[in-house]
């Protein structure tokens, strides 16, 4: 059912991509993509309940070296707000995400899927805060959390090490993802797209391993340079290479729960719609609450907007709508075939 190619081909279809092959893959992956979805868009509640982060990746604007970073951290009431807020909205999933805060311990984390839970229990809650110890995932999945996503950033070793500093490691970030899996969490990876020093090798071996993990979510997105880091004079990822990228994950894994990504839009003014065009199947609004939106900041001119969360949905749903697809309420669990 799922495609597979060596790494080298992989990187042969990269090497020479051109319009034409974009256009033929983007078509298959539409075509696949609809005989398992339709042209339906399932929607996450992203809320970002953190930006304190012990680490200190080189491309993250949250990184714990930034000083000049405005740190906030949400309370229980407050996350669960965004909950009911995004109830009413016809959210059915929600995620959590955040810098990795040792404020969020796994009792206080067990506490609030719990409650979410209980209120909510027709919702799907994922997380993504980062690494954990394997007691950790457990109990959280234990508490009701569903989904947990954790970008591999790069399947590639000596590229993970040029992006992060000495103490991170390549072979713990990819034990955790395994576990997550193993634990029984619909398990997301990901990169970034045109990532400092990122070579046509690596994200060739990106797909070979999205293509051996088969992940249920893959998160992808253009690195966008946040002037408070050392890569702040490098240049965005590419959108069109993204797209590109999106059409081959879905023909790699047809099923696969795939988001055009808030960086997409954020890179490219209609770049969420252009990567639900090449394949995408997830979008994931902010509710976060509006003070903190812009402190949640990654990587500059993150896409924020000035409309209220109903409105904000209602102007997805008429883009999407405009585009051939429809924005639906449901948990939208990854549908194996
Ligand atoms: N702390 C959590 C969540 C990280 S933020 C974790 O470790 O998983 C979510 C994702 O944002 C990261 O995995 C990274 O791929 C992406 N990201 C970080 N900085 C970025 C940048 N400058 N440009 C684009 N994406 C970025």
């Amino acid at each position: 059912m799922s495609g597979s190619l060596e790494i080298g081909e992989y990187k042969y279809l990269i090497d020479n991509r051109n319009q034409e092959i974009a256009d033929f893959l983007k078509a298959e992956a539409v075509k696949k993509r609809q005989e398992i979805y339709g042209n339906t868009v399932f929607i996450r509640g992203l809320i970002e309940i953190s930006n304190i982060c012990k680490n200190d990746c080189l491309y993250c604007g949250i990184r714990a070296s930034n000083k000049g970073c405005d740190r906030y951290r949400l309370t229980k009431d407050e996350i669960l707000s965004c909950c009911d807020e995004g109830y009413s909205l016809g959210f059915r999933t929600f995620v959590m995400q955040g810098g990795e805060d040792l404020s969020f311990t796994d009792d206080l984390l067990v506490e609030i899927i719990g409650e979410i839970k209980e209120k909510y229990p027709d919702c799907a809650v994922t997380l993504s805060l980062g690494e954990r110890s394997f007691e950790s995932y457990q109990r959280l999945y234990n508490a009701g959390a569903d989904r947990y996503l954790l970008r591999h950033e790069t399947a590639d070793e000596e590229h993970y090490k040029k992006l992060h500093p000495q103490k991170m490691s390549y072979k713990t970030r990819m034990e955790c993802l395994k576990k997550l899996k193993e634990i029984g969490f619909q398990t997301g990876c990901g990169f970034m797209v045109g990532s400092p020093y990122q070579t046509t090798e690596n994200l060739a071996k990106d797909l070979k391993f999205i293509e051996e993990f088969s992940p249920e979510m893959c998160g992808i997105g253009p690195f966008i340079p946040h002037k408070a880091t050392q890569f702040k004079d490098y240049p965005s990822g590419d959108v069109d290479l993204t797209c590109f990228l999106l059409s081959i994950i879905r023909l790699i894994k047809p099923s696969i729960l795939l988001p055009a990504t808030t960086a997409l839009g954020t890179a490219e003014q209609g770049g969420r719609e252009k990567g639900v065009l090449c394949g995408a199947n997830v979008i994931m609004p902010n509710l976060s609450p509006r003070s903190v939106r812009s402190k949640y900041e990654l990587y500059n001119n993150k896409l924020i907007s000035g409309n209220e969360s109903a409105q904000e949905i209602e102007n997805l749903k008429n883009s999407m709508k405009n585009i051939g697809y429809e924005i639906v309420t449901d948990r939208g669990d990854i549908k194996e075939k």
